[in-house]
């Protein structure tokens, strides 16, 4: 079986192959931790956008978009503290000249325990079959406890270097563990150091003067600025929320796993404000109701987790992630903040302007609390195609490779395959899509065999292939061969529609997952 490491190399290759994902500028050997979107990622991507976006704006009336620019006033980073908090501990390796996050060293070296553990569990549940009782064998097991033991300490150890910010210490603590560089093996390392992840630039000309400016390195900032603007011009009364898509920077000091950790990359924000005391119902709320919106594509309920922060920044009373298994372990996908209100009144300082919402039911002025939660869009469109990636074994021995992908997200719908290339078929091919093409975006193929054609639209993860033949122009019948079971049925052109809209608008995942919270009962109260 191939390694998960070597499955993961197959997909940044893909990506390649098949126009989702190219380095950038790459005929100049690429940027570092820079990537550009082709034809095909361009289309997952904006599907995913366009998921969230309708999710926020469509199924709560009380969330409104804003576009907020990348360039904002210098002050807006000293208010918000990145200027002088956003840093991430960094450590060389002498010998490899290789540089690394401290805390990721350790939190790496953490999960290789939570990894023994459970093969521990697993080596012991295989023996014991039905009568494997985890709990006590957690509880009892010399060698699980040993582990556990050990992970707690250096937990302990590495949650009070984080809040205190001591730098020796987290060296210590990848001194007294052994932890080596993965590339050179040695532990000859340097002190730690801090390290402001903030891109910067100059606006003006030197003559006049120029400003230093800062790249946003989160868009949330785009929102408080605006809450007074917003809250104003649409009418919106607590508890509400204002939602965003845009690019973000951020000089990353470690930037390997492809797409997962960029310095140009995408969030998708949404700041809920609120009553103070109630964030914390709202922060439980948010949290269950974007773990709904991921798991409702249906990728596997066990691939999410939620993890709560060691280290909570300096805005939040409480903070989570939802991660997702990727080939390289449970990573972070979104966060979920209560960011309490931190940000207005910090703004509210610098600004000297009244950042409030005036109570009517109270009648009273405060400074809302804020609930945000926080996903980027590239990561989700990586842990998508990581877990939608696929090699099969077929009957007659042949392997395809199939990119499952949710047909919500998929870049095209349908693909419209004329079997031959005369005898008028591409012409009825044509008229299909002519219909179709207003609704989905539709592809046509005339090079190939159709089994060629079937895997190439398999592996950008197609969900439909309609294929024309001489029957269609005698009956109006087509062959519709799915993706996932390459089932081929004979269905007349007017019921394509149907069929494809029932799997791919996204309206109808958004009304089921809509439904199922509501027989969930879920809801802030
Ligand atoms: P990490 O701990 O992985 O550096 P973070 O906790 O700093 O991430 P947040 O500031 O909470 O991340 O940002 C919210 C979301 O933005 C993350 O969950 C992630 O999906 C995305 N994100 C953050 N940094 C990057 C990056 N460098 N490349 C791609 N996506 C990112």
């Amino acid at each position: 079986m191939a390694s998960q490491e070597d499955v993961f190399k197959k997909i940044v290759a893909h990506c390649k192959e098949y126009g989702f994902v190219f380095p950038s500028s790459e005929i100049y050997d690429g940027l570092g931790a820079v990537y550009d979107y082709g034809e095909n990622g361009v289309e997952l991507k904006n599907n995913i956008k366009g998921y969230w976006w309708d999710f926020m704006r469509l199924l709560h009336t009380n969330i409104v978009g804003i576009d907020a620019a990348i360039f904002m006033h210098p002050t807006t980073w000293k208010a918000s503290g990145h200027v002088d908090a956003f840093n991430d501990p960094l450590i060389d390796n002498r010998d490899s000249k290789k540089r690394y996050r401290a805390d990721v060293l350790i939190e790496e070296l953490m999960a290789k325990y939570d990894e023994k553990i459970n093969k521990e569990v697993e080596k012991a549940a295989k023996k014991f079959g039905d009568a494997f009782d985890k709990e006590k064998f957690m509880a009892t097991n010399p060698r699980v406890l040993e582990h556990v033991a050990k992970r707690e300490e250096i937990h302990n150890r590495f949650k009070k270097a984080m809040n205190d910010v001591n730098l020796d210490e987290l060296k210590q603590i990848i001194l007294d563990y052994e932890i080596v560089c993965p590339i050179s093996g040695t532990k000859n390392w340097t002190d730690v150091r801090q390290f402001n992840l903030m891109f910067s630039t100059e606006m003006g000309s030197t003559a006049d003067g120029a400003t230093k400016i800062y790249l946003r390195p989160e868009t949330a900032q785009g929102i408080f600025v605006n809450y007074l603007n917003v809250q104003k011009t649409g009418r919106m009364k607590l508890p509400f929320g204002i939602c965003q898509i845009g690019k973000a920077f951020r000089n990353e000091i470690v930037a390997r796993q492809f797409i997962f950790r960029m310095r140009e990359f995408e969030q998708m924000e949404m700041q809920f404000f609120c009553r103070p005391g109630t964030e914390m119902k709202w922060f439980n709320y948010w949290k269950q109701h974007r773990l709904n919106w991921h798991k409702a594509l249906g990728l596997g309920d066990q691939k999410y987790r939620f993890h709560d922060h060691d280290k909570l920044a300096h805005y939040a009373n409480a903070a989570t992630d939802i991660e997702f298994e990727m080939p390289f372990g449970f990573k972070e996908v979104e966060g979920i903040h209560s960011r309490t209100n931190f940000d207005l009144s910090s703004h509210e300082k610098y600004s000297g302007k009244q950042i409030k919402y005036f109570d009517p039911e109270l009648n009273e002025s405060y400074t809302p609390y804020v609930v945000e939660t926080s996903i980027g869009v590239d990561r989700m469109f990586l842990s998508i195609v990581c877990s939608s990636y696929k090699e099969e074994q077929l009957e007659n021995g042949e392997t395809r490779v199939v990119l499952s992908l949710p047909p919500v997200l998929a870049p095209n719908k349908v693909a419209v395959l004329p079997l031959i290339k005369k005898d008028g078929l591409p012409e009825k091919a044509q008229e299909i899509m002519d219909l179709l093409k207003y609704d989905f975006k539709c592809v046509s193929e005339e090079k190939d065999t159709i089994g060629k054609r079937y895997r190439r639209q398999d592996a950008i993860g197609t969900p439909f292939c309609v294929t024309v033949d001489h029957q269609t122009l005698e009956d109006n019948t087509v062959t519709l061969r799915y993706r996932d079971t390459m089932q081929q049925d004979r269905v007349k052109i007017d019921d394509l529609f149907n069929i494809i809209d029932k799997a791919c608008n996204i309206k109808h995942l958004l009304r089921k997952l809509n439904a199922d919270e509501k027989a969930e009962n879920l809801s802030a109260e």
